[in-house]
């Protein structure tokens, strides 16, 4: 498949991706566009122009500040819509060539893509997760008795999910020094967690379960997910119920949802299972996906250092598991909700996915290109995480999420 446009090779935003996102031009209304190379489409421009014909879609679909009513149109319509804008794409006399619903992508400014209704945050590393359970709690038996039997998660805050450029302030909250009373002030351990999110993109009734093998249809597509976390009032106030105000204070997402069709030739096999899972989450086939991930500290005014490289494809538990366990009580989703991944931690040092893991709770300082060190994030540092895809010359990425740490207001 190629396009008349000119697309560099080491674009994310190949004919093979075609992702999409809430997008605004000068403060002017929000729509629907789709990233291609360097450009956003217009989709309510490309519908005029005739591009969706014979598709009988409403125009206004398009027009909408969040994707959550074109999604409800389902994988039949998205599909199609998304195989017609290939066509066109490819094909030199279509009418999107040279026309207004190509928007230079320097020109728009990006929204979060969908409305959250809900917010779960697995934990579904088993390097990160065994990390964890070394350094607080038993280096002998790491991971609890639970882990390997079922997806832990815990219902997260929807309301603070922000998209990409969005600056976060380093939160305030009650602490525990390691002798002495509770104080409170900002946070000294702030600290983000690599992540991938996935966004429902069929809703259910309550008391409905979701199978394994259903699944897939229920997942519109995928984000980047930067999951803020503050250390220190995790350690104090998790027990026993979970993270609660560490956690709440933001995550923040990339702005492109790339669609499980466009993520469906780079999937693997995930690790083996042992031992045996019970029947629900019994799963067919690979479900996992070969998707690069890194993460680089840019210090204020410096240059930036990756610190981490990452793989998607290490999850033991893999997001039809997920979300069957999710609705095995008869648990209602919604079209919009988001579930993030956990942090996406592998077996080298390098490639863990958190501050805490990489720098071993504060033991091991790791070393910034500018010659600093960081055991937490500094205010001013900006966190920026990348993914993609490559196999066979096919690229298809996820941009970033990029979001600079403030001071405490
Ligand atoms: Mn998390």
């Amino acid at each position: 498949m190629n396009t008349w446009l000119n697309i560099s090779p080491d674009s994310d935003f190949s004919i093979h991706n075609l992702p999409f996102g809430i997008f605004s031009v000068d403060g002017g209304l929000k729509r629907v566009g789709v990233a291609i190379g360097d450009f956003v489409i217009d989709l309510k421009i490309a519908h005029s122009l005739g591009v969706f014909t014979k598709m009988e879609i409403d125009q206004e679909v398009f027009a909408r500040e969040y994707l959550n009513d074109f999604i409800a149109l389902g994988k039949p319509v998205t599909n199609q819509i998304r195989i017609k804008l290939q066509q066109h794409l490819s094909d030199n006399s279509s009418p999107l060539k040279n026309s207004d619903a190509l928007v230079p992508m320097d020109k728009v400014t990006m929204h979060l893509p969908v409305k959250v209704g809900d917010y779960t945050d697995f934990y579904s590393s088993i390097e990160h997760a065994t990390n964890v359970g070394k350094m607080f709690r038993d280096p002998e038996n790491a991971l609890l008795p639970n882990w390997k039997h079922l997806p832990v998660g815990y219902h997260g805050r929807a309301s603070s999910i922000v998209v990409s450029g969005v600056d976060i302030h380093r939160p305030k909250g009650q602490t525990k020094p390691p002798e002495g009373d509770p104080v409170y002030g900002p946070s000294q351990r702030m600290d983000f967690e690599l992540e991938m999110a996935f966004i429902v993109g069929k809703s259910t009734e309550l008391g409905d379960q979701i199978s394994t093998g259903n699944a897939m249809d229920h997942i519109f597509g995928m984000v980047l997910f930067n999951d803020w976390s503050a250390r220190d009032i995790q350690k104090w106030e998790y027990v026993p119920l979970g993270p609660f105000l560490g956690k709440s204070f933001a995550s923040s997402i990339s702005p492109w949802v790339v669609t499980m069709e466009a993520l469906e030739p780079f999937k693997v096999a995930g690790p083996e299972q042992d031992p045996p899972v019970l029947d629900y989450l019994k799963t067919d086939g690979e479900l996992n996906y070969d998707l690069n991930l890194s993460v680089e500290i840019e210090p204020e005014g410096s240059e930036p250092t990756v610190v981490s490289n990452s793989n998607f494809k290490y999850m033991y538990w893999n997001m039809a598991q997920q979300l069957a366990h999710h609705t095995v009580n008869g648990c209602n989703v919604n079209i919009g909700d988001m579930m993030a991944s956990g942090t996406i931690s592998g077996k080298s040092p390098d490639s863990y996915g958190s501050m805490l893991e990489l720098s071993w709770a504060g033991k091991n300082p790791v070393k910034l290109n500018d010659g600093s060190e960081r055991k937490f994030l500094n205010d001013g540092d900006t966190v920026t995480m990348k993914g993609h895809c490559e196999k066979d010359g096919k690229r298809v990425g996820f941009g970033e999420v990029r979001s600079k740490l403030l001071p405490a207001k």
